[in-house]
């Protein structure tokens, strides 16, 4: 159901553009006007005297959503440099984009940050739209919305993907508000649904019990934040063509209730799962925590990070933020370790897109031996050493 307008009963009162109680309602030509924001509340339909306004059913595809078009990604950088999950979105951009017969585009905030876009373009992008601008050089939450909810506002994408990490979480949620669209937030699964041009938007629900699949029908953009490395880069392409287009960015000091005095790095380093090229689990055969210091070894002699089974988490032996899984993080390295892990569903949903896996395992019937590419039946207690003892010998090279 919608909002409708009678415009040969409308006289061009006013009276709605004062009861909307989300400024969504505006007289222009002698006419009144409904805007995207317009939520359906009804309120201005008991006011109107000419009982021009009412709610109706909504014809699929209406004319708001299908002034609506392209795929966006909002690229996140950090310190200057892009982040995986913006390669990752890009490549899921591409095909998303390529289904619909529409553009792949990027959205970069940054400063001094132009030498990205070409990068951004090779990952699969058709266009870059590069907002550059001093107070755009380190994440603030009011001025991304403001710029990115601008940009959004005038060149109507369909979809907005982001990033599910921290800055992403921070900033879709503000942007679908002050835009007044749906969000789906930490989505496992993105699909077309070509008849109707909806973005099926999969996340696990209810504690990873269910997959929901979730649709946006009504409201433009589509939204979603995903979680790094569910989605998989293209390979870049250096020779692919695309446009820039520079976005002029309008911000002052009045536009920002933040101000960076100062930028300081968290003590304990928080495990970088997502972007490590190698990951060494522990799980619940460590048989304690004291089991992760021969873990923290190997991956260390592996230049690699710590990683964990959720049964090691819920133990108290590790932080969440090492859980690999459905409930934990996706991860994609080029070589998984996994040490004293059973290879539960859940736990694979997080690794068995790694590129190479090696599992240790005293049990020669446990399930990560059906998807490691190299499997090692032994008690990791004797296994790890031999194996960081022989790293050590040729130097920690693989
Ligand atoms: P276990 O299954 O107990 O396996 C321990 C393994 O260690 C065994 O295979 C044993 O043979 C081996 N072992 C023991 N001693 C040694 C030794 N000395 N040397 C070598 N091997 C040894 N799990 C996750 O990991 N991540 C998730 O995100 C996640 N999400 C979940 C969401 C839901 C909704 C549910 C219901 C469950 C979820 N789980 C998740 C839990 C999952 O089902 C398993 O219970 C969990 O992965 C088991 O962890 P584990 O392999 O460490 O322990």
């Amino acid at each position: 159901m919608e909002l409708k307008v009678d415009l040969e009963k409308c006289t061009g009162c006013g009276t709605c553009q004062f009861a909307c109680p989300f400024g969504a309602i505006e007289v222009t030509g002698g006419k009144a006007k409904v805007f995207e924001s317009c939520t359906d509340c009804g309120a201005c339909v008991d006011q109107c005297p000419e009982g021009a306004l009412f709610i109706g059913v909504r014809v699929a595809g209406a004319a708001r959503t299908q002034e609506y078009r392209n795929v966006w990604v909002f690229a996140e950088q950090r310190d200057g440099a892009l982040t995986r999950v913006a390669h990752q979105l890009m490549g899921k951009a591409r095909g998303l984009a390529d289904t619909l017969g529409a553009k792949a585009e990027a959205v970069l905030l940054g400063h001094n940050v132009d030498a990205l876009a070409q990068e951004l373009i090779s990952y699969g992008a058709d266009t870059v739209y590069l907002a550059e601008h001093p107070l755009l050089e380190r994440y603030r939450t009011d001025a991304y919305t403001k710029v990115l909810s601008d940009l959004i506002r005038e060149k109507k994408p369909e979809i907005v993907l982001f990033g599910a990490t921290t800055v992403g979480r921070d900033l879709a949620p503000r942007i679908s508000q002050r835009i007044y669209t749906g969000l789906t937030a930490d989505c496992t699964g993105l699909d077309i649904d070509e008849g109707e041009r909806l973005l099926l938007q999969t996340r696990p629900a209810f504690g990873g019990n269910i997959m929901a699949t979730i649709a946006c029908p009504h409201h433009r953009p589509q939204m979603s934040t995903v979680r790094p490395g569910v989605m998989k880069a293209l390979q870049p392409d250096t020779t692919r063509q695309g446009e820039v287009e520079r976005v002029t960015v309008a911000l002052g000091d009045e536009d920002l209730n933040l101000r960076i005095v100062e930028v300081v790095k968290e003590a304990r380093r928080r495990a970088n799962l997502e972007d490590a090229k190698v990951i060494v689990s522990g799980g619940r055969g460590l048989g304690g925590p004291e089991g992760f210091k021969i873990v923290e070894q190997l991956a260390e002699a592996l230049g690699g990070e710590v990683g964990s089974s959720r049964a090691a988490v819920d133990s108290g032996w590790i932080e969440h933020d090492h859980q690999v899984g459905q409930t934990g993080k996706t991860v994609r390295p080029e070589l998984y370790v996994a040490c004293g892990i059973s290879g539960a569903i859940q736990h694979q949903a997080g690794m068995k897109e790694s590129k190479f896996i090696i599992a240790i395992n005293k049990d020669p019937g446990a399930p990560i031996f059906q998807i490691a590419d190299v499997g090692i039946v032994g008690d990791l207690y004797k296994v790890i050493p031999e194996m960081i003892k022989q790293l050590k010998a040729v130097g920690g090279k693989i």
